[in-house]
């Protein structure tokens, strides 16, 4: 028998969170971004839920390649454009979209005879400072883009710093309109949090931004809430947006250990037992993509009732307090099935409960998942 670990990946979960992306984005056309593949869902598994999207957004010429080769002939957007010279020619050969943000980019594309042969989306740096031209560059770069024979439609994007928190986009989008004013071309602005936040609101609530319209732009690049996770990594916003769970990662229980009041469990010993508790080992660990910084007390679901993890997170398995389990009246014993986040039957365990006690993103986790898991459609 193989090691009982398995994730799964929900078509049904991908599909139902693109349609909700989709009514968020009021009308604007949607960017499935599947990056890191798909965020460790997987490209080629997701593609059957997500080829309802208007393009797909990626950074990696070969998750584009994969994408045309399972028969993808609409946009594809290279998130982080061109690294070189060379992928020009990919560009051309396989018909992607490509990003602009830096002006070695723009010179690449001077060498380039094809007439308008590339379709590209000029960045702006509105704020964040990681890729973009500034406010001050972006109508020169422009310039020069409408200039140069092989680039066809130029579109504008940003990408917001604080969509997830405080102070929200308000100053980025302002940026933005001011860089844009009276240019032609299509305009994306929103990732999940902002489209979630500032867009059509579940049930058709009208969007908590006074300029919706300004914020949605012609396209959204949602890509966390495709997969069910919170871009805010609170749990409760992925509820409250109505997102479901794409990816579930689930085990069993190996073993069990009786440990007697004041015994300790796991590497370090960190974990000490104030009075008489069952202990189930669940074959999960830091090599399958668990979080090794997840503390004592991190949630976890035992044949379908929460309980906690306790002591250290190892690299093959993970121990788990089993009272809770017994109280609530199942076996809690080896073969009890054991849910790492994600929904089985009727429990749900967000990723981002499980993500927050470890100091990290439902984000990590996913693109984490390990390749030795064995991963299923369902
Ligand atoms: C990753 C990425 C997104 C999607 O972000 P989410 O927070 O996952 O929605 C959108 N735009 C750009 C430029 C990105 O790199």
């Amino acid at each position: 028998m193989p090691r009982p670990i398995q994730a799964t990946v929900s078509l049904e979960a991908l599909r139902h969170n693109l349609a909700r992306s989709r009514t968020a984005g009021g009308g604007a056309r949607v960017w499935a971004v599947v990056k890191a593949n798909a965020y460790g869902h997987g490209v080629e598994r997701a593609f059957p839920a997500l080829r309802a999207a208007d393009g797909f957004a990626l950074l990696d010429l070969a998750e584009a390649e994969t994408l045309r080769a399972l028969g993808w002939g609409g946009p594809i957007l290279l998130l982080e454009g061109c690294f070189g010279l060379e992928d020009l020619a990919t560009c051309e050969r396989l018909n992607l979209w490509h990003v602009v943000h830096d002006a070695a980019q723009i010179h690449w594309l001077a060498s380039r005879r094809k007439p308008r042969a590339h379709r590209v989306f000029l960045k702006l740096n509105s704020g964040m400072n990681r890729l973009g031209f500034t406010p001050e560059q972006y109508r020169v770069a422009w310039q020069r883009l409408q200039e140069l024979p092989a680039v066809g439609a130029v579109s504008h994007m940003t990408h917001f710093a604080t969509a997830d928190g405080e102070p929200g986009v308000a100053d980025a989008l302002e940026r933005f309109e001011s860089a844009v004013d009276g240019l032609p071309g299509e305009r994306s602005l929103c990732n999940s949090a902002a489209l979630l936040r500032y867009g059509v609101q579940a049930q058709g609530r009208p969007g908590r931004h006074d300029d919706a319209a300004a914020v949605l732009g012609d396209w959204v690049r949602p890509g966390i809430a495709l997969y069910g996770g919170s871009p805010t990594g609170a749990h409760a916003d992925a509820t409250r947006w109505e997102l479901r769970p794409a990816m579930s990662l689930l085990t069993r229980i190996i073993g069990v250990q009786t440990v007697e009041a004041g015994g300790v469990v796991g590497y370090g010993a960190t974990f000490r037992a104030e009075r008489p508790m069952r202990i189930g080992v669940a074959a999960v660990g830091y090599a399958d993509g668990y979080p090794r910084h997840a503390p004592s007390g991190t949630p976890i679901v035992v044949d379908g009732v929460r309980t906690r993890i306790v002591g250290r997170v190892s690299m093959d398995m993970v121990m788990v307090d089993l009272d809770p389990v017994r109280a609530a009246g199942r076996a809690a014993d080896v073969g009890s099935p054991v849910l790492c986040w994600g929904r089985h039957l009727d429990a749900e365990l967000g990723i981002d409960e499980v993500a927050e006690p470890s100091g990290t993103l439902g984000y990590e986790l996913m693109c984490a998942l390990a390749r030795r898991v064995p991963v299923q459609v369902v």
